[in-house]
């Protein structure tokens, strides 16, 4: 590890270095580059998603379960290794579902949540005895013709639009009038039609928004959605298998972001938790995360090809782009374009530093990876890391968008 500083607006935590060289899954980049047979790639380090793993079981109540949501990065082994280390996964295609299906996962641990299911995807879901997550009526119903047409018994659970909104949340996906889940007050006969079609009810959904940085929101949050599903029960048709509170625990991305306190956030699902035994002692409490669990465990590396200079302001031109990794470039949710951190990965620390902007092979201007940043010098062949880059990326990304190849991924 060197002792130099580090140049004063990136951050290479949480990897090490070596030979100022970063080093993932403990090896350096270089060494990765020659694995990947290519740049761009993006590398995922195994032993920071099982840490971050256990940081959050200890936070959170022992009852509490533990879900991933695939979406935020579905590469198989990604997967399989996730799934060996949390209670179930929520899945939103019928592409992810069998990924979840192959890590081994128990059928009932699966949730199949989204707007806009297609009938093969029902049909699939429910023949595999998985739980479907309806996110309308009408959804229901087609749950119940195709649950009757195949002889299977559906097991059913219901997206709820709260009449709430999670404040500070980088999307917001509930409150108000969304395409996401039932509207709160139009809920309950949905719910009893569930029992009355002789489907089985797994319980109740409950997503609020994504990357929320700040506990405060969140436990706000979550309180509301224990009152809301209290509000609910009077119209279950039978003690629900889980309840699934949510997430939405956001990643530090930029200059100024804290890291989320999870303490709050543990007392209050404790509470939650502990109410819950009493009132349904068979119903498992749920939360869900994606990019919380390998945001920060991924980097995307790409490869300068081009230096120059223009009118005075100096790109390092890669390989990479938005193309494989549009959130980096600002332009997948963020309102106003900030750098994510990123680091000369061959050449981490330096005691020059240069402004730089490094940007990606597309014809686009949107194609910007660093704005101006005080790097160390780089060169054509020298490799740029992008942190934080373990969720959302390639599959987050418009891949076709002048047909480039596509980033080779690896779990280090
Ligand atoms: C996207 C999504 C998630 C995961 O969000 P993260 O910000 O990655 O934690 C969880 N649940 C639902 C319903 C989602 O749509």
């Amino acid at each position: 590890m060197s002792e130099r500083p580090l140049p004063v607006h990136t951050t290479v935590e949480p990897f090490p270095t070596e030979d100022n060289c970063l080093v993932i899954g403990g090896q350096p980049v270089t060494a990765l580059a020659l694995r990947a047979g290519q740049t761009p790639f993006f590398a995922y380090d195994r032993g920071l998603i099982d840490a971050r793993i256990r940081r959050l079981r200890d936070a959170m109540p022992e009852r509490l379960e533990l879900h991933y949501a695939i979406k935020a990065n579905p590469m198989p082994a990604v997967v399989q290794f996730i799934a060996d280390r949390v209670d179930g996964l929520d899945i939103a295609s019928g592409r992810e579902l069998r990924v979840a299906l192959d890590t081994g996962t128990d059928p009932r641990e699966v949730s199949f949540a989204g707007p806009g299911k297609k009938d093969g995807e029902l049909q699939d879901a429910i023949g595999a005895g998985i739980t479907v997550t309806v996110e309308s009526a009408t959804e229901l119903e087609r749950v119940l013709g195709i649950a009757e047409a195949i002889g299977r018994t559906p097991h059913v659970a219901v997206r709820i639009n709260p009449d709430f909104e999670l404040k500070t949340s980088g999307m917001k996906m509930a409150g108000g009038a969304k395409q996401f889940g039932i509207d709160a007050e139009i809920a309950a006969p949905v719910i009893r039609r569930i029992g009355e079609a002789g489907a089985s009810f797994s319980g109740l959904h409950i997503f609020c928004g994504s990357q929320n940085l700040r506990a405060e929101a969140l436990v706000e949050a979550q309180q509301k959605t224990f009152e809301l599903v209290l509000r609910l029960a009077e119209d279950f048709p039978g003690e629900p298998d889980f309840i699934n509170l949510g997430g939405g625990f956001g990643i530090p991305y930029f200059k100024g972001d804290s890291p989320l306190d999870l303490a709050p956030i543990g007392e209050t699902l404790q509470v939650i938790c502990d109410d819950m035994v009493r009132r349904f002692p068979n119903t498992k409490p749920v939360i869900e995360l994606g990019r919380y669990i390998v945001g920060e465990a991924g980097v995307y590396v790409c490869r300068v090809i081009d230096r120059k200079v223009s009118r005075g302001q100096v790109f390092l031109v890669t390989d990479g782009g938005l193309h494989h990794h549009l959130a980096a470039s600002g332009n997948f949710g963020q309102i106003i374009r900030k750098n994510y951190p990123l680091v000369v990965a061959n050449r981490v620390f330096s005691d020059e530093l240069e402004k730089q902007n490094v940007v990606g092979p597309l014809c686009t201007p949107l194609d910007l990876l660093g704005d101006k940043m005080d790097l160390p010098r780089a060169e054509p062949g020298d490799l740029i890391a992008v942190l934080q880059s373990g969720a959302y990326g390639p599959t987050a990304s418009p891949a076709a968008f002048l047909s480039h190849p596509p980033a080779v991924e690896l779990l280090c």
